[in-house]
């Protein structure tokens, strides 16, 4: 059985008291009302992991997650963070390749291969965000797009490697918009890719890789998107910034 996750990714928003104060409510709040098999994971700004490293209980259903590494694990790289770093301070999951990354950082897909082996060597788990442009899902084959995406930075892994993969479906034109996609265009998409997993390393594999989707899913759509059968939770962003609306998120995945 494939692990239901939803990562919270706060993007570059909220004050170190912001933050501890977020951080502080959405923990408690999972302690207090989540009761079913849903692992969450707070994706803060890297330089507030370590406080909530502190706030965050080994072996609870609370993780944390860096929106970010660098492809090398240390050296001249003035205002980067590696993934020897994140995993020192009890950071188990890193997003990579989110559609911000790609857009203004000019991340490739090369490049990414090189983060998530970087990533897997060091003990994170990569949420490997993949994704169309609005211009490609009216005009092009988007399918084929986001299904290179994932064979050119992640194929060249083996079975076992793969195994720690998470992937988030985010369709561009849905991120931050507050045009989610329909749950049918999720599922369709989730089970385009999880077939496309399943022809590099087989249906079992493929079955048990945990696909999230992305893009403006809230406290009001989460409901309907996780009820899809190859929907396995989300990557929020918006949403997880308000303790009440991800808890409602959190409570929709489980
Ligand atoms: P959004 O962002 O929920 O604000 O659309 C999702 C993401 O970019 O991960």
């Amino acid at each position: 059985m494939r692990k239901k996750i939803v990562a919270g990714n706060w993007k570059m928003n909220k004050t170190a008291d912001e933050a501890k104060a977020l951080l502080s409510e959405v923990i408690n709040m999972v302690k207090d009302e989540i009761t079913g098999d849903v692992e969450v994971v707070l994706c803060p700004p890297a330089l507030y992991l370590a406080t909530a490293r502190q706030y965050v209980t080994d072996g609870g259903k609370v993780a944390l997650g860096a929106q970010n590494c660098h492809e090398k694990v240390s050296g001249a790289y003035t205002g980067e963070i590696s993934a020897p770093m994140l995993q020192s301070i009890g950071v188990e999951y890193v997003i990579l390749g989110h559609s911000e990354r790609r857009q203004y950082f000019g991340e490739t897909n090369a490049q990414l291969a090189e983060k998530v082996n970087i990533a897997l060597e060091n003990g994170l788990k990569p949420i490997f965000c993949c994704g169309e442009s609005r211009d490609l899902r009216e005009n092009g084959d988007y399918v084929a797009f986001v299904k290179d995406q994932i064979t050119e930075s992640l194929f060249h892994l083996s079975a076992e490697s793969f195994a720690n993969i998470v992937i988030a479906y985010e369709p561009i034109w849905a991120i931050g918009t507050g045009l989610t996609a329909s749950s049918a265009q999720a599922q369709d998409m989730h089970f385009e890719l999880r077939q496309h997993i399943a022809g590099q390393y087989g249906d079992a594999v493929a079955q048990d890789t945990t696909i999230l989707y992305g893009g403006s899913a809230n406290a009001q759509n989460a409901e309907e998107l996780f009820a899809r059968p190859d929907v396995d939770g989300g990557l929020i962003g918006g949403a997880s910034l308000k303790s009440r609306d991800f808890l409602t998120v959190v409570k929709a995945a489980q």
